[in-house]
């Protein structure tokens, strides 16, 4: 690769990702398809044992839900709406016409009920409590689904829509705090197999405002959430990877979810983003996956 050229231009000029005119927003050749999914499928041969129930939710979901999730307040700069033209006749003509002449025609759509999910994670909660009282052992639950963020950038691991594979464990506080800890030793194990160099550190989310940075400085305090990153763009700013999150009762106290005692449920998750995984892969084994190092080929296609 000419060294003047993009890691971004790289993907692009090897077929890999596919530009769309938009930062963020590509598409996937099918050898980058087969990456994450031979990923997807490891992941799969360190999670299966733990018996999670599968469920895919739609990149979509409940307005009402994402409003009482209280994303608005903590990340108002990355959620993304859906809208559509509700009008009559006239009203469509005013519409043509604006796109016509290059003008900002979103105000003439109105909000649907529907707003793009922001994590994968985000439709479950509120599904679970609906479920009544978890059973002694809690749940477990395995996710995957596109996700939205508006963070547009030439960095081709920020995107605006990818997936995001997600383990969700609901239940007693011991039971979450477990999990997490087995799930950062598996993280480390399934990472170490693809051959890239990695880190495990303390993080935060990037809540918005100055509000925000206090919530930022407390995650991080209480060691709330960790990542593991791996360089892709930069050596000095590695990526983010996997995330491990724990929720305490936060989500518990919101959606109303009771453990079998009836205490209100702790909840966690350690989510994959799927295309930084594929990317990192690309990243340091090159374009060619026919060329990638034997044990890395073998971890993956087995
Ligand atoms: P988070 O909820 O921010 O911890 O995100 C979970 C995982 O999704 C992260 O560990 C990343 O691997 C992935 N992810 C987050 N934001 C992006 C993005 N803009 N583009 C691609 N992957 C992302
Ligand atoms: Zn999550």
């Amino acid at each position: 690769m000419c060294s003047h050229h993009s890691f971004l231009d790289g993907l692009m000029s090897h077929g890999l990702l596919i530009d769309t005119g938009i930062d963020g927003l590509y598409g996937r050749s099918g050898a980058f398809e087969d990456v994450i999914s031979r990923f997807d499928e490891l992941i799969s041969g360190f999670g299966g044992g733990d018996n999670a129930e599968v469920v895919r939710f739609p990149p979509g979901m409940n307005r009402a839900l994402f409003e009482k999730s209280g994303y608005m307040k903590s990340f108002p700069q990355l959620a993304g709406t859906v809208h559509s033209f509700d009008g009559d006749d006239k009203q469509h003509a005013r519409l043509l016409e604006k796109i016509d002449a290059g003008g900002d025609w979103a105000g003439d759509q109105s909000a649907t009920d529907i707003v793009l999910a922001p994590a994968a994670c985000y439709p479950l909660y509120p599904a679970v409590a609906k479920r009544g009282a978890l059973p002694p052992e809690g749940r477990i639950y395995d996710l995957n689904s596109y996700c939205f963020r508006h963070e547009p950038s030439k960095d081709p691991a920020r995107m605006q829509m990818f997936r995001m594979r997600e383990y969700v464990r609901i239940g007693s506080p011991e039971q979450v705090i477990d999990f997490r800890k087995v799930w950062l030793e598996r993280g480390r194990e399934l990472i170490g197999r693809l051959g890239v160099p990695f880190d495990v550190d303390v993080a935060n989310d990037p809540f918005f405002g100055r509000a925000g940075r206090m919530m930022a400085s407390s995650q991080r305090d209480q060691g709330l959430k960790f990542e593991l990153l791996i360089p892709i763009e930069s050596v000095e700013k590695p990526t983010a990877c996997l995330s491990f999150n724990y929720h305490q009762d936060h989500f518990g106290l919101l959606w109303g979810i009771q453990t079998n005692t009836g205490d209100v449920a702790h909840t966690a998750c350690v989510g994959f983003g799927m295309e930084r995984v594929a990317l990192a892969l690309f990243k340091h084994h090159g374009f060619d996956t026919r060329a990638w190092p034997k044990a890395v080929r073998a971890a993956l296609w087995g």
